[in-house]
């Protein structure tokens, strides 16, 4: 993965080795498109490479099998054979879904991807795992699918709107709390910053974050064993995006609320301690990040939770962390004690 200013511009020389057939399929969504579209497809252009290029609507949405189907029809009906190169340009949605067509178009295709969003650059770009929603969950289909290259250009994300910039802070506090506590402090610091520091101080934040993914992807590729730990916060986070249909929250306001359930939890059954618990809560919300429900979740909510345990297991399996920088997989035996955690993060008006 490459972290360095102006890499946009350079995307041709960048990808061009990745495309034997000079064929290049640029995915991205409008917004995206509208922001860098022109400057990417050109520098593709510049390199002799054939660009057919999709834009899909901007948001969760569209992390659907409808636009896999969109985008694979266009590519087949473009004649884009297995020497193609996808392209994926945007947030985590787009990578998400850019992979995942890659992965299976003609039994799949090499892809490469420029995340433009602090979550896609610190998290979602990394480690191939690639997917979309179905209506009962998230990321319910998908598969592994690295990509080429990973090629971060931190200046993109001076154009991210407040929500989105907050939300991919959400999962840099995640990977302080599991697995890299020196996250922690620069990120009290970055919280008492100008937006324009805070983007100048991020770019090591970005690297340490995916280098700690990559560590986790290359001990346990298949999300079977300590990958599972990059869970924290999502057991509780997957079911408010699912139970909300992916409109209420942005991915990392969802993993915010529940990294305080995991945290709360925690305290309960892996002897955390509650002032360490309650720091990060308080980080979150400086950080401009939801750690509170504005009402109690209803069944959808318990129904996309409990998922797991129609998938054969009889257990809700939860992340915990022990300890700051540490973290473990637990089976909670019944839902008691989360029922009274996220019961407590209700706001009382
Ligand atoms: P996103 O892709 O929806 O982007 C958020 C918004 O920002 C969109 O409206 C987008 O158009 C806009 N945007 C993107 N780049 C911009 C820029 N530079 N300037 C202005 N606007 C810009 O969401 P996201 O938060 O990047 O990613 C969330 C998704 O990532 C979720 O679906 C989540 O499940 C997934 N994810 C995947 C992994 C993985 O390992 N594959 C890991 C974490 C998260």
């Amino acid at each position: 993965m490459r972290v360095e200013r102006g890499l946009l511009s350079r995307a041709g020389s960048l990808v061009r080795r990745f495309a034997p057939g000079r064929s290049v399929a640029l995915v991205t969504d409008r917004t995206v498109a509208r922001l860098y579209g022109a400057r990417v497809q050109a520098s593709l252009e510049r390199a002799g490479l054939r660009v057919v290029r999709a834009a899909l609507p901007p948001g969760e949405r569209s992390k659907s099998l409808a636009s896999v189907r969109t985008l694979a029809e266009r590519w087949a009906r473009e004649g884009l054979g297995r020497d193609a190169l996808v392209v994926a340009l945007g947030g985590g949605v787009v990578s998400d879904v850019a992979g995942y067509a890659a992965a299976s178009y003609a039994r799949g295709i090499a892809w490469v991807v420029f995340p433009t969003t602090l979550l896609a650059q610190a998290d979602a770009a990394v480690g191939g795992k690639v997917g979309v929603n179905l209506t009962a969950g998230k990321n319910l289909l998908g598969g592994f699918h690295h990509p080429s290259g990973v090629f971060a250009d931190p200046d993109a994300l001076a154009t991210l709107p407040k929500r989105a910039f907050r939300s991919g802070l959400a999962e840099v506090v995640k990977m302080g709390v599991i697995r890299r506590p020196r996250l922690l402090p620069r990120l009290r610091a970055i919280a008492a910053m100008e937006r324009g520091a805070a983007l100048r101080a991020l770019p090591p934040l970005i690297r340490d974050c995916a280098a700690s993914k990559a560590w986790y992807v290359e001990r346990d590729e298949r999300d079977r064993g300590a990958r599972r730990e990059l869970n924290f916060g999502h057991t509780v986070g997957h079911a408010l995006e699912a139970a909300s249909g992916y409109r209420v929250f942005e991915h990392g306001e969802a993993v915010a609320i529940g990294m305080a359930a995991a945290l709360r939890l925690s305290v309960l059954h892996a002897g955390l301690d509650p002032v360490a618990a309650q720091d990060v809560e308080a980080l979150l919300a400086r950080l401009g990040l939801p750690t509170r429900l504005k009402r109690a979740p209803g069944a959808r909510f318990w129904s996309a939770l409990e998922r797991d345990k129609k998938r054969g297991r009889k257990r809700l399996r939860v992340v915990l962390c022990p300890a700051i920088g540490k973290a473990e997989v637990f089976e909670l035996t019944s839902l008691t004690s989360l029922r009274r955690v996220v019961q407590s993060l209700v706001r009382r008006s």
